[in-house]
């Protein structure tokens, strides 16, 4: 059944991307012509745009709760990796068709992590052509004190959240290029389809951190797009990346580097610290539940080395990514 032609665009939206309103800074959401949003005082906003395709972003197989879920993480991810507090949020989805079930799926998997950050759908717009997500969102950060990729000075200490290379395993397995056991398996899947935003990292870094970057397209290509903007190179000790007891355990004491290096889709922060500073992140993170890694240090001399173990390791990892270049 052709539920277009039953439910017009603006009765779907009322059904499932209506919620009730949960910010005062909200002074009009949905069902205008705009939204209207009123920012405190003393505050910038911090805007970020991403859009996700099937087949590109995500594997066909994916549940529509995880792409819910996902569609907004990658989002949220940005904003944690600007430093800034999220707040409002804009949808704009292409369906092949209505599928009731899928959307009140993917709804469920959207409102479940806007209700954690207490995010508010302010518009949405529906159209008709193949599976695509595209979301916009709005955060706020004090005056001046938003994080960016262009501050990493040579000397400053390379840090990362969480763990490297997990989501790119989860990938290779829907792929079946690698098998995993049952348990990484699911760490694994979990880590690729409900990543979870380090946006509280973002919060406590933001008056510490010299440059952050979320990691979003492998962490070379992620650490070298701060060098890049910061004019600087980084010395990054490959044993030193933090690794899940699950991609331990694929691994079995063989690490692919260049796999962990280069995989996608692990949305931690990649951030650069002043040596001087480096101590008050032991107090910045109590209580966060966010495990830091020291991985690597900033250098005068342009460039991303490696080394492993404090000697040099030559691997050569592609830092050119391009979605309209790749296969
Ligand atoms: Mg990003």
């Amino acid at each position: 059944v052709n539920r277009w032609r039953v439910l017009s665009e603006a009765e779907l939206i009322q059904r499932y991307f209506m919620s009730a309103p949960r910010r005062a800074d909200v002074v009009l959401g949905i069902g205008d012509d705009g939204a209207i949003v009123r920012l405190e005082a003393g505050h910038d906003i911090v805007v970020s745009v991403d859009t996700l395709i099937e087949g590109v972003h995500f594997p066909h197989a994916t549940p529509p709760g995880a792409i819910g879920h996902k569609a907004l993480a990658v989002n949220l991810s940005d904003l944690a990796a600007m430093g800034a507090e999220p707040a409002w949020a804009t949808l704009a989805l292409t369906l092949p068709d209505v599928d009731e079930n899928w959307l009140a799926a993917f709804s469920a998997g959207l409102f479940g992590l806007a209700d954690r950050y207490r995010v508010e759908l302010i518009g949405g717009d529906l159209t008709r052509g193949p599976l695509s997500i595209t979301i916009q969102i709005m955060g706020f950060v004090p005056r001046g004190e938003s994080l960016r990729r262009d501050g990493a000075r040579a000397g400053d200490l390379i840090f990362v959240t969480g763990t490297i290379g997990d989501a790119g395993l989860g990938l290779a397995a829907v792929r079946k290029t690698r098998v995993l056991n049952a348990a990484s398996l699911e760490w694994c899947l979990a880590r690729l389809n409900t990543p979870s935003p380090r946006v509280d990292a973002g919060l406590r870094l933001r008056t510490v951190a010299s440059a952050a970057i979320d990691v979003s397209d492998g962490l070379a290509r992620d650490l070298d797009r701060i060098l890049s903007a910061s004019g600087v190179g980084a010395a990054l000790d490959l044993r030193s990346i933090p690794l899940s007891a699950a991609a331990r355990d694929v691994y079995a004491g063989q690490v692919e580097w260049p796999a962990v290096v280069s995989v996608g889709d692990d949305y931690e922060l990649l951030f650069t610290v002043p040596p001087v500073r480096a101590g008050e992140l032991t107090i910045l993170f109590a209580g966060a539940h966010c495990e830091i890694t020291r991985i690597g240090v900033v250098e005068p001399t342009v460039g991303l080395r490696y080394t492993l173990g404090g000697v040099a390791w030559p691997l050569s990892v592609s830092t050119g990514y391009d979605h309209f270049a790749s296969p």
